[in-house]
């Protein structure tokens, strides 16, 4: 069991898997670029934030439910739950449904999302959670994910690995592969182009500007 201090938040998930880098960079070093990608998120996800909730007498929508599991030290939100109650008012079943700006992604990446999501569901509902549901914007449809054996055994390999990069607080280096830095909210700070000889001053430079950074917060 994991204490309350010691909780990764679930978002780390999908930076991780998208780049190992990208993960360091934010919730290590904590550095954060917006891009248009990461705002049009970011907009979406306020826009949830204040949709409205439906409530019929066993069932009920929880709009950014506050989600934790100490089980597999986890903590965030989900962006809707449906939970379904049984006749006696008890949890029959619950589903996790994700917004997502864009389209459905070969990737794992919202995918490992919504399974955490459904760890910690899972934990405090007790109960088991078959499926969850991901809503691309530009689909303007629910697309349905099973939460199988295959895909819970991924979510628990990438949060160990976030801990292990945690404990040794060590940045990877930079690689550049177009298809994902091209895309990448942190492209001008991590400049891959320059990885190899030119990886270290980059980290260098990151480091002094997080720094500068932070004393000028702390004045
Ligand atoms: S620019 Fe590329 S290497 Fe750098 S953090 Fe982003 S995805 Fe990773």
């Amino acid at each position: 069991m994991y204490s309350e201090d010691d909780l990764i938040p679930l978002s780390s998930l999908q930076h991780i898997l998208f780049c190992e880098r990208q993960y360091a960079l934010i919730h290590i070093e904590q550095v954060w670029e917006e891009n248009l990608f990461t705002a049009e998120g970011r907009v979406l996800h306020e826009r949830v934030d204040v949709e409205h909730r439906e409530s019929r007498r066993l069932f009920r929508q929880e709009y950014s439910m506050a989600v934790r599991s100490l089980n597999y030290g986890l903590i965030g939100k989900c962006d809707l739950v449906e939970i379904y109650l049984a006749p006696g008012g008890t949890v029959a079943e619950a589903v996790p449904v994700e917004f997502k700006r864009g389209r459905n992604k070969e990737e794992d990446v919202d995918r490992v999302q919504l399974c955490a999501q459904a760890l910690c569901l899972e934990e405090m509902l007790n109960i088991t959670i078959g499926t969850g549901q991901l809503y691309y914007l530009q689909e303007h449809r629910r697309t349905t994910v099973n939460l199988d054996g295959a895909l819970r055994a991924k979510t628990v390999e990438l949060i160990a690995r976030i801990r292990q990069l945690q404990s040794s607080g060590i940045t990877p280096s930079a690689e550049y592969q177009k298809r994902r830095c091209d895309r990448c909210s942190l492209l001008e700070v991590c400049m891959p182009k320059s990885a190899g000889s030119g990886g270290k001053e980059v980290d260098r430079f990151i480091r002094s500007q997080v720094s500068a950074a932070r004393e000028d917060l702390d004045q």
